[in-house]
């Protein structure tokens, strides 16, 4: 529609003004944190001011992976695609999410649906996608609940599921999920899903999100075995 023309005409207007903003910001910041750095080496500094001077050096390391983000989504780089093996990325992706996980008790839960042939991607970029998928689930998750990653393949298409029994996505929002900024986190960017929907897309394939029939949500990235056209 029309609106919808707009709507994504308009998003990309401010995504090139606001790149060019995220850009120009970093080199202050680079240059704060380094300050704090300096600071923070005084001999003579008390508890409270150090404390400061630690949480300068912590926020700035924030701001810095968000504007690294937001640049990612504003300028994607084009996919380097290969022929991948998906076992040890899903290997690799499970151990990253769990090192995120800390203390929350959640385990991931690797399953997979027969073999599962090499597929055509950019690895690294596939990595990031599901990262992201298993990161949000976990967030949605209560402590001590399992994620489940899961994979398989039809003849054309290889299937990777991330499922979680976490709080879902009222009726209402999910259409928007997939929306730059949507977020109903505190401290969210709502970059994540919008971020690996564009990435899913250059490489061919496609992602969707779904309400469980049960509790929580199952996103599934959908990616083909073949090079397109050949
Ligand atoms: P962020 O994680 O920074 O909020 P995302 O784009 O990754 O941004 O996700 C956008 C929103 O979608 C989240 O704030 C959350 O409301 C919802 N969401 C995403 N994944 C899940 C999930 N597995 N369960 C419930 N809600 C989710
Ligand atoms: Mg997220």
């Amino acid at each position: 529609t029309s609106e919808a023309m707009k709507r994504a005409e308009r998003l990309s207007a401010i995504g090139q003004l606001s790149a060019g903003l995220a850009h120009e910001i970093r080199n202050p910041l680079a240059s704060i944190a380094g300050a704090a750095q300096i600071l923070g080496r005084a001999p003579a500094l008390d508890e409270k001011q150090s404390r400061c001077v630690t949480i300068i050096g912590q926020e700035c390391t924030r701001l810095d992976r968000l504007l690294t983000t937001f640049l990612n989504f504003a300028r994607p780089r084009p996919p380097k695609m290969g022929q991948a093996a998906l076992e040890p990325l899903l290997e690799n992706v499970a151990a990253l999410a769990e090192y995120r996980i800390g203390r929350r008790g959640i385990t991931i839960e690797r399953r997979q649906q027969g073999k599962i042939p090499s597929l055509y991607c950019d690895p690294e970029q596939l990595e990031q996608v599901l990262l992201n998928l298993l990161i949000n689930a976990v967030e949605a998750s209560p402590d001590g609940a399992a994620v489940i990653l899961e994979a398989g393949a039809d003849r054309r298409n290889v299937w990777i599921r991330v499922r979680d029994e976490g709080s879902g996505v009222a009726p209402g929002d999910i259409d928007k999920l997939f929306d730059p900024f949507f977020t109903t986190k505190e401290n969210g960017t709502g970059l994540g899903l919008p971020v690996a929907h564009q990435i899913v897309g250059q490489m061919h394939g496609w992602l969707d999100a779904r309400r469980n029939p049960g509790k929580g949500m199952t996103f599934s990235v959908h990616l083909p075995l073949q090079r397109k056209g050949v």
